[in-house]
């Protein structure tokens, strides 16, 4: 074989498509143009797509590239596998409504075999197609040539390229046999037959031949325009003309790699004998380096399209990838930066064909340097902190990964490499809860900012007095408006417009506590405002966010009317919030500690601590104890004193870590609940009417949230909802059973729905309906298996009744048609003719859509003379398949 460098391997291509009258095509940037649905170039075609879908008219019906390609989906791959990397290049020929098939596979065959060419030996190349297309197949072996035990018809799965909807067609791969150095057990061809993922045949070329339109619905026609788009790999051809175990020993990154072993402790060096020893340590050592190589490539080409590192898109790829060769650096000792240090590497490697990356070599780097210096500066902590919880922890807390991330900079997918390779796992749904609620945290800082910050100033200014009058009454009568103000200034009067106002008494409840704030109405004479929002001021102002119609000034009297409706049912929930918390403290123990709470007129939910599972009874029980506290009739009473006064004398409790004013508000139910509170409440349990828990998440490191309505009318409406989706979802299951139920009828099955359409909604319905439900969705299951089963014996009894007719040999034989029967089907078909006749030969065949089947059985007695698989082998219809001298089967 020749020896051939990647350039000179790139070059030839080109040349010789040059020479078949293709265009060539500059290698585009790897930053898509006008296409939003990829992040990056993918692949060679990606960049002529307006020139395949009609769009654009091509320079020529012939093109040939060499274009670099990113796929994410890889970069776990890189070093792991063979042959897998973030960017590498593509090598193409595309024929648009020119050639096709035919001299698509003789321009293939005369690049990779001519002397002038590639010059590869023949007996190397192996070929697969797709067995449908017979063309294809005949072009390799009457115009090729090409041996019968080197071409492989395979299936859909490997050689059909089809997207779903749009252009599609079988394809044919082209693959070189490297030998049996690189197939340990000998294997040979049958790695390819069966598609089993070996190193010994390599894929060099993958040709596609776009022939037909795919409506969507895998209706098949054929395209009035047939294209040719091919695809293949440069540095897995490299690979092969310089017989290297992986890519990664090539010319391409082979000095990327060697100065790497100059620059980390000397005690790592790359092995390319690992390659065959698999040695553990070794391996990951190996893979370091070829991290790193492939990272610094990858980078050096976005870089110099223009990406540079950033927290999202593309930007945050590099940034990923910088990050983790730095961290793949360290496992080989090296402490500072280095990467930057390898660019030349890059560039002296890929400068042939890609000569403006010599100019960007500046800004490569120094952009390189900078995110490494910036991410070395936090990491060194956070890997010390990191390595500290792997061997202290032997596991990793959603809280630790969020605080590596927050803190160090520390991307997840960093984390989960770093503590799997050490064996060590994740809490990544953790991590994710607590990160959503880190950017909701966030998003609302942002909002109050947003709302408040050019108020700074103003609200420093708020000298007024504003005393909130809500816990008592939802309306007040002439209060006096004390401050007009918008975000940008303190006004004295204002008209027809959106502002702030603050008044000297108010029924307006500001949000806060977990309760959702009033809204409502202000009105006099010459203004009427909706009170659109109310929030709390730094001084504890009631601060009205209004929509005015008419005019105010300060000094004004207005009455205030809070919405009353929303306020009562949030009054309710707010109470029901106290009563859960309570009586879940009681079924459950005292570690229950509320943690948040969030009320308003919708309904409540409630998120506490619990170290332990939570079993469906405990939450009936706790809803339960609830209900009785409704029916109890407690009246709420409230007192104002001290902190000490109120944990010591009222019972309070109070663990939050919030910081309490000097007289504390005890809101108090009996001895049944007794907390901290500045919400608004019901006078008495009983006008809570009615509660039930609606739903219990686990939000994961012992924090639970239920979710619970209050109230007959929100229950009735959710239970009418919910009673109603469970009745069409099990009416849903049921049609399947009636749409059968000739066949095979189930009094089970009837016996469920009957039960289920004569429930009434109440809260037990839901429950029980749940039950019916998953009890009809497993009988369903079974039944469908019975009716199946008896499909299947009717469909073979019509085929049971063969005679043995007697060949010229004397032989009994059966030789039958099957169709519609699956290969399954028929093996039991040639059981049962081997029971009911001694001697046999039964040769079925069954042709139908989903393809063509045939089985041969040879009873055992015979089995001297006959032998299941060599019948097989020679059917006419030369099927493809195994077995052994007492039965094969196989497609045809
Ligand atoms: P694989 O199964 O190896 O991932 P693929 O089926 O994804 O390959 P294609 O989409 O057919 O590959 O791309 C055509 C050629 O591009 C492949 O035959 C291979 O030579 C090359 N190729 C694809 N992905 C990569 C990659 N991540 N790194 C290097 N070469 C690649
Ligand atoms: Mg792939």
């Amino acid at each position: 074989m020749r020896k051939l460098t990647t350039n000179e391997i790139r070059k030839m291509w080109l040349d010789f498509f040059k020479e078949k009258k293709h265009h060539f095509l500059e290698p585009v940037s790897l930053i898509p143009v006008e296409d939003p649905s990829l992040l990056w170039i993918n692949s060679g075609v990606a960049t002529l797509k307006p020139y395949f879908d009609g769009r654009k008219t091509p320079p020529s019906p012939r093109l040939t590239n060499s274009q670099k390609a990113i796929r994410t989906n890889d970069i776990e791959n890189v070093g792991v596998t063979a042959r897998h990397h973030t960017m590498f290049e593509m090598l193409g020929n595309f024929s648009i409504g020119d050639y096709f098939k035919k001299e698509a596979i003789s321009f293939a065959w005369e690049l990779l075999t001519s002397d002038k060419w590639f010059a590869i030996p023949t007996e190397k190349l192996y070929i697969t197609v797709f067995d449908e297309d017979i063309e294809a197949y005949e072009y390799w072996i009457n115009d090729i040539g090409i041996k019968q035990d080197h071409i492989f018809r395979l299936t859909r799965d490997t050689n059909f390229w089809d997207v779903g909807q749009g252009p599609c067609g079988p394809n044919t791969e082209i693959f070189f046999d490297r030998g049996e150095k690189w197939d340990k057990e000998n294997i040979g061809p049958k790695l390819l037959a069966e598609d089993i993922e070996n190193d010994r045949y390599i894929e060099i070329w993958n040709i596609v031949f776009s022939q037909f339109n795919n409506d969507g619905f895998n209706n098949y026609s054929e395209l009035p325009r047939k294209n040719i788009d091919t695809g293949a790999g440069l540095e897995r051809i490299a690979s092969i003309f310089q017989d290297t175990p992986t890519n990664f020993e090539t010319d391409i990154f082979w000095p990327t790699i060697k100065q790497i072993e100059s620059i980390c402790d000397s005690k790592f060096k790359y092995s390319i004998e690992n390659y065959f020893d698999e040695k553990i340590e070794q391996t990951k050592i190996n893979t370091a380096f070829k991290v790193i190589a492939d990272h610094v490539r990858a980078t050096s080409f976005a870089i110099a399209d223009g990406v540079f590192p950033g927290n999202k898109d593309r930007g945050y790829i590099i940034r990923r990838l910088i990050r983790r060769a730095l961290m793949k650096g360290m496992e080989l000792g090296i402490n500072g930066p280095f990467l930057s240090t390898l660019v030349i590497n890059v560039i002296n490697a890929m400068k042939d064909f890609y000569p403006y990356l010599l100019e960007k070599q500046n800004l490569i780097e120094s952009t390189i340097l900078n995110e490494e210096e910036k991410f070395l500066k936090t990491l060194s902590k956070g890997y010390e902190a990191l390595n500290k919880m792997i061997e202290n922890d032997k596991k990793v807390t959603g809280k630790n990964a969020l605080l590596l991330f927050e803190s160090f900079g520390y991307p997840i997918e960093q984390t989960i490499e770093i503590a799997e390779d050490k064996n060590v796992k994740v809490d990544i749904e953790e991590f994710n809860y607590l990160l959503e609620q880190a950017k909701e945290q966030a998003r609302n800082a942002r909002k109050d900012l947003k709302a408040w910050d050019k108020q700074n100033e103003i609200f420093t200014k708020i000298d007024v007095d504003s005393e909130f009058t809500g816990w008592e009454e939802t309306k007040h009568e002439n209060a006096k408006i004390v401050y007009i103000f918008t975000d940008d200034e303190i006004l004295s009067e204002a008209a027809d417009t959106e502002v702030y106002v603050i008044l000297d008494k108010t029924p307006f409840y500001a949000e806060k506590g977990g309760q959702a704030a009033d809204t409502g109405y202000l009105v006099n004479n010459s203004a009427r405002a909706e009170v659109i929002d109310t929030q709390q001021g730094p001084n504890h102002q009631h601060i009205h966010k209004i929509q005015l119609e008419g005019s105010i000034k300060i000094g004004d009297t207005i009455d205030a009317f809070v919405n009353e409706t929303k306020r009562t049912l949030t009054m309710k929930n707010h109470s029901g919030t106290h009563l859960i918390h309570a009586a879940l403290r009681e079924i459950l123990g005292e570690t229950v500690m509320q943690s948040g709470s969030y009320n308003d007129e919708y309904g409540l939910r409630m998120d506490f601590t619990y170290n332990d599972s939570i079993k469906p009874e405990e939450l009936l029980a706790a809803e339960k104890l609830v209900v009785e506290k409704i029916n109890e009739k407690i009246s709420r009473n409230v007192y104002f004193c001290s902190m000490q006064d109120a944990i010591s004398k009222y019972g309070a409790l109070a663990f939050f870590t919030e910081k309490y004013d000097d007289i504390v508000r005890v809101v108090k139910f009996g001895e049944f609940s007794s907390e901290l509170c500045g919400g608004t409440h019901v006078d008495n349990t009983h006008d809570i009417e009615d509660f039930m828990i609606t739903g219990l998440e686990s939000k994961g490191s012992g924090v639970y949230r239920v979710k619970c309505l209050t109230s007959k009318q929100s229950i009735n409406e959710y239970l009418n909802t919910e009673f109603n989706k469970l009745l069409k979802l099990i009416q849903e299951i049921f049609a399947k059973y009636e749409n059968t139920k000739s066949i095979l009828a189930d009094q089970k099955i009837e016996d469920i729905i009957k039960d289920a359409f004569n429930k009434e909604i109440s809260k037990q319905s839901i429950i029980s309906l749940k039950l019916i439900l998953e009890d009809l969705s497993i009988a369903i299951k079974v039944y469908e298996r019975k009716v199946e089963e008896l499909l299947t014996t009717q469909k073979l009894e019509k085929f049971k009744s063969f005679e043995p007719k007697i060949n010229e040999n004397g032989t009994q034989i059966i030789e039958e048609k099957v169709n519609g029967l699956n290969i399954k089907d028929m093996k039991t078909l040639v059981d049962e003719y081997k029971n009911k006749f001694e001697k046999v030969i039964i040769i079925l065949t069954s042709e139908n859509t989903d393809g063509n089947f045939v089985v041969v059985g040879v009873s055992e007695k015979l089995q001297l003379e006959h032998s299941a698989i060599e019948i097989f082998k020679n059917l006419p219809i030369s099927p493809k398949g195994g077995g052994n001298a007492s039965l094969a089967q196989g497609k045809f």
